[in-house]
């Protein structure tokens, strides 16, 4: 297939998403001048820290760059994960056994939140309790995950083994060599879940305010003042929430996290029969490469989105699209004449440890560093600051327990990420991925 045939007429570099959400009303034109709790971007995090500590009774202002959602929360796949990469046994040797169980139990315990969380707020956002079918790219990595689930159960964790003879009741593809199943795992339409939470924020009485950037922040007595592209704000608290948009605001967060573009295709619609040949359990997808790619069809299974990130640098999105279209192809040769309808990117943080990190530092509270699996680890973790900013114990959690570290020279422009994303995806090809 030529480029020039591969984009749909109505070809769009926007989440698809937003297709199916409108402007909301309410937000605010203007910065006040006071708050009890100033916070610093309006996605899962942000939204619902503020949610949590509005309803506790404190006034909470939510300042935002751009429009509500502009970063990751209304562009990603809305697979709904367990949101910790690491195994119980890599967490024990690094943080000893409590914390690590604690840490599993936690990661388990925002999947249960979330869908609590989504029905207790009658949020309307095609949320499925589908099940993940994680596919391995090669031979090994399919015994490697065999012995995984022996011992995931003892963790709590639901995991079933699909050899490669049965993988096509779980995938229309021969490209893996089986995988597992996580039952536990769920899935949902990204904007609608973040425009509930935004609904429900302004109906507490939550303050959001779009296109307001904080520019800078210091603290005099026991009160912040944050200086904005709207003017100035003074707040007793300030949450930050910037996750992979973090920048130069809050120098000592943008040194622990390492930002990283994931982008995703949506094709056009496809025929039925073909999205329940490929993905006929309606599960989400990701596989074991070191370069990871997720798709999963959209809620109405009319089309693919189809995510991962395909070059070791930035690149223009229809060049980014193309290659997505390319791995979309050697994983579901079905696709081949298939055209691309929506392409787009966000920014995800990555941390040194593969771990969410939240708390408090030098009076400013903070949570962040979902590692591309923040759908149900950023809601959680921002309810739980929002607790934390009322004082309460609800807000006790692991993710505060542990060193949030940072590397000798790192300042938070990760220059080493291409020649190791590079490196990575040899080694995936070399392997067969
Ligand atoms: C393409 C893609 C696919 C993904 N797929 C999945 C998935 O399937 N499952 C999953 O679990 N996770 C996924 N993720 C990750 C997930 O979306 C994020 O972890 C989560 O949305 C983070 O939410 P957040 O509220 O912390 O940050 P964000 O939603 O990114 O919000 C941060 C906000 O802070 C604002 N901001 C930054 N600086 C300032 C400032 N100085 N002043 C004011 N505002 C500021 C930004 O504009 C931004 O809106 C994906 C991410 C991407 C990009």
């Amino acid at each position: 297939m030529s480029d020039s045939t591969l984009f749909t007429e109505d070809y769009q570099v926007a989440p698809y998403w937003l297709e199916h959400v409108t402007p909301v009303d309410g937000l605010s034109p203007e910065l006040p001048a006071q708050a009890d709790i100033a916070v610093i971007g309006s996605g899962y995090t942000g939204l619902n820290a503020a949610l949590t500590a509005q309803r506790g009774g404190r006034q909470v202002v939510v300042l935002e760059a751009g429009m509500p959602g502009f970063g990751c929360s209304t562009r990603n796949g809305g697979q709904i994960s367990a949101g910790v990469k690491p195994e119980l046994a890599t967490l024990t040797q690094s943080y000893g056994a409590t914390n690590a169980r604690a840490i599993i139990e936690e990661s388990l315990a925002s999947l249960a939140w979330i869908k609590t969380s989504i029905a207790n707020e009658h949020i309307s956002c095609d949320y499925k309790p589908c099940g993940l079918f994680n596919a391995a790219h090669s031979a090994r990595q399919f015994d490697a995950m065999c012995r995984d689930a022996e011992s995931l159960p003892h963790e709590g964790i639901d995991a079933i083994v699909i050899p490669k003879h049965e993988q096509r009741a779980e995938l229309g593809s021969d490209f893996y060599h089986g995988g597992l199943v996580f039952p536990q795992h769920a899935s949902l339409h990204a904007a609608k879940y973040h425009q509930g939470l935004l609904l429900r924020c302004l109906d507490a009485g939550v303050i959001i305010v779009p296109y307001c950037k904080a520019l800078h922040m210091n603290r005099a007595h026991s009160e912040h003042h944050i200086d904005t592209t709207l003017g100035a704000l003074n707040a007793n608290d300030v949450l930050i929430a910037t996750n992979g948009y973090t920048e130069q605001l809050t120098p000592w967060q943008q040194r622990r996290v390492i930002p990283i573009s994931s982008s995703i295709i949506a094709t056009e619609p496809v025929a039925e029969s073909v999205i329940n040949e490929l993905i006929p359990n309606d599960r989400t997808i990701t596989d074991s490469r070191r370069v990871v790619f997720y798709y999963r069809a959209s809620p109405d299974r009319s089309r693919i989105l189809f995510g991962g990130r395909v070059a070791a640098g930035n690149i223009e999105p229809n060049i980014s699209a193309t290659k997505l279209h390319d791995e979309m192809v050697r994983v579901f040769p079905q696709l081949q004449a298939t055209k691309i309808s929506h392409t787009w990117s966000g920014s995800v943080a990555y941390t040194f440890d593969k771990l969410p990190h939240a708390g408090k530092h030098d009076g400013i509270h903070y949570a962040l560093g979902y590692c591309g699996s923040g759908v149900a680890m950023a809601g959680y973790l921002g309810m739980k600051m929002g607790y934390r900013l009322l004082g309460s114990d609800k807000g006790d959690t692991v993710f505060a327990n542990i060193a949030f570290k940072t590397r000798p020279l790192y300042s938070g422009k990760p220059w080493f990420l291409p020649p190791m994303i590079a490196a990575y995806r040899w080694l995936d090809r070399r392997e067969g991925g």
